[in-house]
């Protein structure tokens, strides 16, 4: 299983841990991204997943990461049984390496909001939007978490590229405070958080339950296991309902081709609509 959740720290805190390598392996082929635009895709897309896991099964969410920079809109669908689907308006940006020679998803991102929208099977969708405070993604995720649930909530996230442009490793670590928690144990893991070695390396050297061990000082119980899938529900049917949908000019123009040819955008599937059905 790619993924793990529990409780830590005598019961006070919650985590939520993926390793998503193999998962950023997958989209980063789908898209064909720039290093940079898989590095905030595969950032947004890990965390998406674990917050998937903390609805229950048929409920799912779509997180929207909405700068003015060059990547434009970042989008990811999760459900509580671990199927996540992704997209990104620019998957071709190139920008400058930071000084510190590391890619510079900020920059890539820009300002703008993190929206989060939940549809948990009631009448309005849950709806939370937060501005982006770095465009790191992590720390934009920790700070909704914080402003628009009121969860304290610490977020390591990373994706690394290797020279081939694969991905070398990719995942997430999600720590939330319960109302439990005591001072002692927010300061303790506000000192391992500042601590902690990036994701990607600890990714590297160690499988998920001796990262767990090495943050929570093997303090910790895993409840749940999960394995996150990139799953895409588009169809034909659904393309086809969506051109029906289209204004009158619009679906007349469509009909003169026999066929409407469009690609999915998660997925990048092409469908071949027949015309003569609209
Ligand atoms: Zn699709």
């Amino acid at each position: 299983m790619n993924t793990k959740q529990g409780l830590a720290y005598n019961g006070e805190v919650r985590f939520f841990i993926i390793d998503s390598t193999s998962l950023i392996n997958e989209l980063n082929t789908i898209n064909q991204t720039s290093p940079v635009a898989i590095a905030a895709l595969g950032r947004s897309v890990s965390i998406t997943a674990l917050m998937g896991l903390m609805l229950k099964g048929n409920d799912k969410l779509s997180t929207t990461v909405s700068g003015d920079g060059q990547i434009g809109k970042i989008i990811a669908v999760a459900n509580g049984q671990g199927e996540v689907k992704a997209t990104l308006s620019n998957p071709y940006v190139d920008i400058p390496l930071k000084e510190n020679g590391k890619l510079d998803v900020s920059a890539a991102v820009g300002n703008g909001y993190l929206q989060i929208v939940k549809d948990q099977g009631l009448k309005d969708p849950f709806v939370g939007q937060t501005e982006l405070i770095s465009g790191e993604i992590a720390e934009d995720y920790a700070y909704y978490f914080s402003q628009s649930e009121q969860v304290p909530t610490a977020i390591s996230a990373g994706v690394l590229v290797d020279t081939d442009y694969s991905i070398k490793s990719a995942g997430a670590l999600i720590v939330q405070l319960l109302p439990a928690a005591t001072e002692e144990t927010i300061e303790r893991l506000e000192w391992v958080f500042a601590n902690l070695k990036p994701m990607t390396s600890l990714l590297q050297e160690h499988d998920l339950d001796a990262i767990l061990s090495a943050v929570f000082e093997d303090d910790f119980e895993t409840l749940k296991e999960t394995e996150v899938k990139m799953v895409c529900d588009c169809s034909y049917q659904k393309f086809e309902d969506g051109i029906k949908m289209l204004a009158p000019a619009d679906l007349l123009d469509v009909k003169k081709d026999q066929y409407a040819e469009v690609i999915c955008n998660f997925c990048r599937k092409e469908y071949k609509i027949e015309t003569r059905n609209l």
